[in-house]
């Protein structure tokens, strides 16, 4: 399987660095993202290495489609989410700033303030693993 030993997020699937698991298949990793749009933000990634989306493996993407579907429901089922934006950067220009194909999956409640782009800001970390805790248990 591809990884890249200076890949932030090939660390964190490999276990090398911490993250917040809520999920894991075969194909993918799915962790709390340290800077949240909003109550719940995960990102799921492939297990194998990917720059973006032209690079992922077919494959890869329909497992992290998948599992960016189930996680979806989640938010809604379990933290009251009441939208969900799925979003991907691919590039630079789109703002992608890790180099590893991820999914975003953003859990929108229906007063939250969160307007796209977002400028990340550190969440914090008790309320990250509270709402981790929810949607893993
Ligand atoms: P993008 O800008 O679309 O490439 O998204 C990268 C995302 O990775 C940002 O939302 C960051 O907050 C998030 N991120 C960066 N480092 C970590 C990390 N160590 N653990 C979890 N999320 C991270
Ligand atoms: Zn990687």
């Amino acid at each position: 399987m591809a990884t890249d030993p200076d890949c932030l997020f090939c660390k964190i699937v490999a276990g090398d660095l911490p993250s917040t698991r809520v999920y894991e298949d075969d194909r993918t990793v799915a962790f709390m993202d340290i800077n949240p749009g909003t109550r719940g933000h995960l990102l799921v990634v492939p297990r194998a290495h990917a720059r973006d989306l032209l690079a992922i493996e077919a494959g890869d993407l329909a497992a992290v489609a998948h599992t960016g579907q189930r996680l979806a429901a989640l938010q809604l089922e379990r933290l009251g989410a009441d939208g969900v934006n799925l979003l991907n950067s691919c590039g630079s220009a789109a703002w992608q700033t890790v180099f590893h194909f991820h999914l975003h999956v953003i859990p929108r409640y229906a007063d939250d303030p969160l307007r796209l782009p977002y400028t990340p800001a550190p969440g914090d970390e008790a309320e990250i693993a509270a709402a981790a805790a929810e949607l893993a248990a």
